[in-house]
C-alpha cells in the first residue's frame, strides 16, 4: 500500500485516470505478481523542463516540456514526443505508461516513456520550431540516450524534428548518436517502412480481427477519426483491401460519403489543408461522425474521444484504436455489452514502435534491411502478439484490452521481480 501521487489528481476520464482503471482491471489475472502492481501506478521518473526561445519578432517565449520514463524494467525507455497546446504532465504520464504496456505486449526489449511540449507548432515558423526542438532536446538530454530512453515521433512531430533531436544530442555528447531517436530521415539512420508502420499495424490487427468476426473487408464500411500519419495510412490500406472509407474527421471537420471517399484525391488535399475542402463528400457536423453507418471505426486522433455516449450510438462492430487512449473505461464497458470488438491501442498501434525497434537495431549494427524484410517481420510480430492476446482473452473470458494488459503486465512485473529492489 502506498499513498497516491501528490502531483496529479486523476479524474475519471482523464488519460491517467483511464490508465489506472485499466491497471485495476488486470490485477485479478496477475497471480502472485500482483504484489508488484503499484510499480505500474507511478512513473519511475518525470522531468519538467522550461524551453525558452527567441521568437522571430525578437520576443522571448517560454514553453513547458516534459519527458516521463514510466518503467524501464525490461529495457530502455521508449516512446514519442508530441507537440500540442494541450499537453500536460498528466497526459504524458499516461502516454508513457501505455508505452510500457505496448512494448511489453509485442515483447520488445523496452520500457515505456513519452515526452511532450505544450506548444502549438502550427503557430511557429520553421526556425522557431527548430529552436524549440533543440532546446527541449538539450534540456532532456540528461535522461535520454541510446541505452537510456529513445524518443520518436508522435502527434505533430516528424522525421525532420527527429533529425534535429539526433543532431542536438549528438553535438552535446560529441559524436553521432543515431540510436538516440527513431523515426529519423532515411539517410540519417532511419528505417524503411517506419513512416507507414503504425497505420500498417492497425491494418494488420484489423484484418485479423475482421477475419475472426467473419467480416469481409471487401465492401466493409470504415470511419476514421484523425487523418494524420496513423489514420490516413490505415485508411489507404483498408481501401486497398476493398473496404470503403465512408467518413473521415480531422481538425478541420468531418466529411462523409456512403459510397466511399476517393482517397487518391482526398489524401494530398488532407495533407495540405485538411479534409473539409474535399469535393467528393458531404461536410457534416462533427458529432454526426459517431453514428455514421459503418462496420469499422478507427479512432486515430487523441485520447478520450470515444465517450460512453458515443459508444452507445456507434454502429461499428469493430473498433481499431489507432490513437493512444481513445476509449474511456465506461465506453469500454458499453462496447463490450453491445458486442462491439475493440482491438486496444496497446496492440493495435504497436506497429510504429515495432519498426522503431528495427530502426534502433539497424543503427547499432549499421546494417540496413530492405522494406520487404521489415514489413514481414512487422506482420509476424504483430500477429504473434495478437494471437497470444486472443488466447488469453478466450481463456479468461475477458476483453482484448484486459488480455493485452494481462500478457504485458506479467512480462513487466516478472522482470521487476527478477531484478529485485535496489538497494
Ligand atoms: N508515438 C508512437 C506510439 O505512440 C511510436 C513511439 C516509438 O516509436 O517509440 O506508439
Amino acid at each position: 500500500m502506498s499513498d497516491d501521487l501528490s502531483y496529479v489528481q486523476p479524474t475519471i476520464n482523464s488519460p491517467w485516470g483511464t490508465y489506472l482503471s485499466q491497471v485495476d482491471r488486470v490485477v485479478p489475472y496477475l497471480g502472485n505478481l500482483a504484489r508488484w502492481v503499484e510499480t505500474l501506478k507511478r512513473p519511475k521518473r518525470a522531468l519538467i523542463v522550461d524551453v525558452p526561445i527567441e521568437m522571430d519578432d525578437g520576443t522571448i517565449a517560454h514553453f513547458e516540456g516534459y519527458r516521463v520514463q514510466h518503467n524501464m524494467s525490461r529495457g530502455p525507455g521508449k516512446g514519442g514526443v508530441r507537440f500540442h497546446p494541450d499537453v500536460t504532465l498528466e497526459e504524458v504520464m499516461a502516454l508513457s505508461a501505455w508505452m510500457t504496456v505496448k512494448t511489453a505486449a509485442v515483447n520488445l526489449p523496452y520500457g515505456g516513456a513519452k515526452g511532450g511540449i505544450r506548444v502549438d507548432p502550427k503557430k511557429l515558423s520553421q526556425q522557431e520550431l527548430e529552436k524549440v526542438t533543440r532546446r527541449y532536446t538539450s534540456e532532456i538530454g540528461i535522461i535520454i540516450g541510446p541505452q537510456q530512453d529513445i524518443p520518436a515521433p508522435d502527434v505533430n512531430t516528424n522525421a525532420q524534428i527527429m533529425a534535429w533531436m539526433m543532431d542536438t544530442y549528438s553535438m552535446n555528447v560529441g559524436g553521432t548518436a543515431t540510436g538516440v531517436v527513431t523515426g529519423k530521415p532515411l539517410h540519417l539512420g532511419g528505417s524503411l517502412g517506419r513512416v507507414k508502420a503504425t497505420g500498417r499495424g492497425v491494418f494488420v490487427t484489423g484484418r485479423e480481427a475482421a477475419r475472426r468476426l467473419k467480416m469481409d473487408l471487401r465492401g466493409a464500411r470504415v470511419a476514421v477519426q484523425g487523418f494524420g500519419n496513423v489514420g490516413s495510412v490505415a485508411a489507404e490500406l483498408f481501401a486497398e483491401a476493398g473496404a470503403k472509407i465512408v467518413a473521415v474527421q480531422d481538425h478541420t471537420g468531418t466529411i462523409v460519403n456512403a459510397n466511399g471517399l476517393d482517397l487518391k484525391t482526398l489524401l494530398p488535399l488532407a495533407r495540405a489543408e485538411g479534409v473539409v475542402g474535399f469535393k467528393g463528400g458531404d461536410v457534416v457536423a462533427n458529432d454526426s461522425f459517431w453514428d455514421v453507418a459503418c462496420d469499422i471505426l478507427i479512432p486515430a486522433a487523441l485520447e478520450g474521444q470515444l465517450t460512453a455516449e458515443r459508444a452507445r450510438k456507434t454502429q461499428a462492430k469493430l473498433v481499431l484504436e489507432g490513437a493512444n487512449g481513445p476509449t474511456v473505461p465506461a465506453a469500454d464497458d458499453i462496447l463490450a455489452e453491445r458486442g462491439v470488438l475493440v482491438v486496444p491501442d496497446v496492440i493495435c498501434n504497436a506497429g510504429g514502435v515495432t519498426v522503431s525497434y528495427f530502426e534502433w537495431v539497424q543503427d547499432f549494427s549499421s546494417f540496413f534491411w530492405d522494406e520487404d524484410e521489415i514489413n514481414q517481420r512487422l506482420d509476424r510480430i504483430m500477429m504473434n502478439a495478437l494471437n497470444q492476446i486472443w488466447d488469453t482473452a478466450d481463456r479468461h473470458r475477458i476483453t482484448l484490452r484486459t488480455a493485452t494488459f494481462a500478457v504485458a503486465c506479467e512480462r513487466i512485473l516478472m522482470a521487476r521481480q527478477e531484478r529485485g529492489l535496489y538497494p
